[in-house]
């Protein structure tokens, strides 16, 4: 079957070079058994095409249609020539070669969407004007004189211009939308698009020369559309599932010219048409598809505005700090790095470090939004101070930062020295006023500081220590011997020493005031670093905070004070206590994992005290009272530590399980001399013992204040006065050693 077809395409191309037999019966025998044979080959080969390719079967499968109704209109049209002679085609033919032509923007379609990676409004707009802008060009110049009638000539009715109007479109939609949407042509389209060329071709011949009343039947005129049947059949018999368009999310993958140039030409194009079409005769539609075209074109200069507003804006957004509606990280980064980019050892740049001191104890007492509302004012405030090209931003939390470029050390911190005195202004916060502190680190590139990851941590190691010299102010000075106080180098190295055996605790005793008995021992944690020597809990505490560590270090303090506690509990029965921190207080694996550690050094629940201060528990409450309680009911005693200092309040107490009270080395040291600290602290050691809480007075550090203390009502003292913090087989030794008591040495 399919060789009887193609060996007819073979005799149709060779009757279709060489002369033709004149008669009626060659004709009908050529047009409808040679043709209509080709015709059907190509069919069966998009027919089966379709099969094939299960993607793009709608593509092949309408161009199969297509050449059908196009096979019948042939056909109708051939057999019909004898009684109605040569010019005049009934309307049938033609309806069904239209139907073919329309059925093929289908395929058209098909195919294009099948080759272009993202559609989007844009682009289909740019498609509309690819193909509004081609038309009125086509029907203003190529068909539009034939339209209107020039001189000698009437004008033609519309139905013969459909087939080379219609091939015009079709090679419009593929040419100019293709190209706009950025479509892949891929050799199954070129070869569509040379099979459409060819048809175009033999239409627009055919119709040249049917309206200049030369046209015969047959000649090698008939070879145009025999070539581009035969284009069609390799196209189907080629045909292979597309590769999928790449994905590009932002649409990046056209290319840039094709993006504008195409529209453009085209409204270009529009407008030409216009304005010919004003001075001289022109079809009406193409003067309606140009202003088509000019309005799409309006339309898509719109869209792209909004497009590149909303980018913008995205930008920005994606810049700004939602809170404080300043700069953000990223921001300050990209900020910093032009900076950076610009300074040089003789003019350099500077970085300041602004972290509000006490903020969280606003946040805690005052709730979330009063602290919202303070970091919304920290702004406008130092706005007042900055000038041209400086950048003011929010790094996150309570943590700023102020691009100085072209600024040296001494201004930088003479600058700083200015935002802190702003800062220290009172703030007005839900109609309190407020008095909020600040630590400014200042740092300055490209010496020592060359890359902004090493400005920041340089700013950040002067921050810290601006904040614990409560000096206010501190400029980085590159350390020689490689940076102590480098606290990213220490989060580092803390990992290690987690690991390695580094951290140890040192104990202090705690004694009973009215008799000098030993009732306690706190722990506390000390690192033997390599290089730094005996690091104190100030120095490796808020890195291994900040790094996340806390749980970690914890864990191991527990072990290592537990380890110890074991070796003294069978003589002495005397229990260790612990700190902990936030991270610990909402650890629900918590009470477990000491249950577990106590089991495994053979440890009742009881030779284990745990110290938090109460602000740890602010950051979640209930969890926290959950941990606090549940240690409670294995027999754990808990402590509330540095009573006295940030916002403890006496009415808070009721509500936390506790079996003891610290009371703050500032609240103590006064005792002796300050009546109002020693009111203070008569009060709290009455309310804590109604609450059935045994009260620890910290910091003692002579008799006198331990004599205080003790008419006072507390029971338990702690301080250099009994003893420092020493190692561990210190302590056992301690332990084992009698001595007087303090109080009766003093009274003797
Ligand atoms: P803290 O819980 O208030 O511990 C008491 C601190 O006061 C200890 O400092 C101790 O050496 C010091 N001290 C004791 N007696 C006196 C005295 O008479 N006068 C003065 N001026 N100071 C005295 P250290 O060891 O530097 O610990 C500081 C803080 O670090 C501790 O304060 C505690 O909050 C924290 N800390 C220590 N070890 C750990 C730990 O293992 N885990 C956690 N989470 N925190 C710890
Ligand atoms: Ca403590
Ligand atoms: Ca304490």
């Amino acid at each position: 079957m399919f060789v009887a077809l193609a060996l007819a395409c073979v005799a149709a191309f060779a009757t279709g070079v060489g002369p033709r037999p004149a008669g009626l019966g060659w004709d009908r025998f050529y047009d409808v058994v040679l043709i209509g044979a080709t015709y059907l080959f190509a069919t069966g080969a998009c027919w089966l095409a379709g099969a094939r390719v299960r993607t793009e079967r709608t593509a092949w499968r309408s161009l199969a249609l297509a050449l059908l109704l196009c096979t019948v209109g042939n056909s109708v049209r051939t057999w019909s020539v004898g009684e109605a002679g040569m010019g005049s085609y009934p309307i049938l033919a033609d309806a069904f070669s239209l139907g073919g032509y329309l059925t093929l923007y289908v395929t058209v379609v098909v195919l294009i969407r099948a080759r272009v990676a993202r559609f989007h409004p844009s682009m289909w707009l740019d498609g509309i004007i690819g193909a509004l802008g081609t038309m009125s060009v086509g029907v203003a110049f190529l068909i539009g004189p034939y339209l209107t009638g020039t001189g000698e000539r009437a004008p033609l009715p519309l139905v013969e211009l459909a087939m080379p109007t219609t091939d015009v479109l079709l090679l419009a939609l593929l040419v100019a939308v293709g190209s706009i949407l950025g479509v892949r042509f891929d050799r199954t389209l070129l070869l569509v698009m040379a099979a459409m060329g060819c048809v175009l071709a033999g239409d627009v011949v055919q119709f040249a020369r049917t309206v200049g009343g030369t046209y015969a039947d047959g000649g090698p005129l008939e070879l145009t559309w025999l070539f581009g049947i035969c284009l069609v059949a390799v196209a189907a018999h080629s045909a292979r599932t597309p590769r999928p368009p790449a994905q590009d999310p932002d649409g990046h993958s056209r290319v840039g010219w094709r993006l504008l140039a195409l529209p453009l030409a085209c409204n270009v194009a529009s407008l030409v048409v216009l304005a010919v079409g004003w001075g001289d005769e022109m079809p009406v539609m193409a003067a309606w598809l140009a202003i088509g075209c000019v309005l799409a074109g309006i339309a898509r200069t719109a869209v792209t505005f909004s497009e590149i507003r909303s980018l913008h804006e995205v930008r920005q957004q994606a810049r700004t700090d939602e809170l404080s509606g300043l700069p953000n990280r990223r921001a300050l980064l990209e900020g910093a790095q032009r900076m950076l980019d610009d300074a040089t050892a003789a003019r350099p740049a500077a970085l300041l470090l602004l972290d509000l001191d006490g903020f969280k104890e606003i946040n805690d007492s005052l709730g979330h939004h009063a602290g919202d509302q303070l970091l919304r004012q920290v702004g406008p405030r130092l706005g007042e101070a900055l000038g041209d090209g400086e950048l003011l931003g929010r790094l996150g939390g309570d943590e700023f930062a102020v691009l100085l470029p072209q600024t040296s050390l001494d201004d930088a911190q003479a600058r700083a020295e200015r935002f802190r005195e702003l800062i220290l202004q009172p703030f007005t916060v839900e109609d309190i006023r407020l008095h909020v502190g600040v630590s400014i680190g200042v740092a300055t590139a490209p010496v020592p500081a060359a890359t902004v990851a090493e400005l920041l941590r340089c700013a950040d190691v002067a921050m810290y220590a601006a904040k614990s010299t409560r000096e206010g102010v501190h400029v980085y000075v590159p350390d020689p011997d490689g940076g102590t106080g480098d606290r990213l180098r220490t989060m580092e190295e803390l990992r290690t020493a987690l690991e390695s055996n580094q951290l140890l605790v040192h104990l202090q005793p705690q004694t009973a005031l009215h008799d000098g008995r030993v009732v306690g021992a706190e722990a506390l944690v000390r690192w033997q670093h390599p290089r730094r020597g005996l690091l104190s809990p100030a120095e490796l505490l808020p890195a291994a905070e900040q790094a996340g560590l806390m749980r970690r270090l914890t864990d191991l303090v527990v072990e290592l004070s537990l380890d110890a506690a074991a070796r003294w509990w069978p003589v002495h029965r005397v229990p260790v206590s612990v700190n902990l921190s936030a991270a610990n207080v909402t650890d629900l694996d918590l009470p477990w994992k000491v249950e577990d550690a106590l089991a495994r050094h053979g440890l009742p629940a009881e030779a284990l005290t745990l110290e938090l201060v109460e602000d740890t528990l602010m950051a979640d409450p209930e969890r926290g009272r959950a941990v606090l309680g549940e240690l409670r009911r294995l027999g754990i005693r808990t402590s509330i530590d540095d009573y006295g200092t940030g916002y403890s309040s006496l009415a808070y107490l009721r509500h936390l399980p506790a079996d003891e009270l610290k009371l703050d080395r500032s609240l103590t040291a006064d005792v002796d001399a300050d009546a109002r600290a020693a009111a203070i602290v008569r009060h709290t050691v009455a309310l804590a013992h109604d609450l059935g809480l045994s009260l620890v007075a910290e910091g003692v550090e002579d008799a006198a204040t331990a004599a205080v203390l003790a008419d006072l009502g507390c029971d338990v003292a702690q301080g250099y006065a009994i003893a420092r913090p020493m190692p561990v087989p210190d302590f056992l030794t301690w332990l084992a050693t009698p001595r007087p008591w303090l109080l009766d040495a003093a009274r003797t």
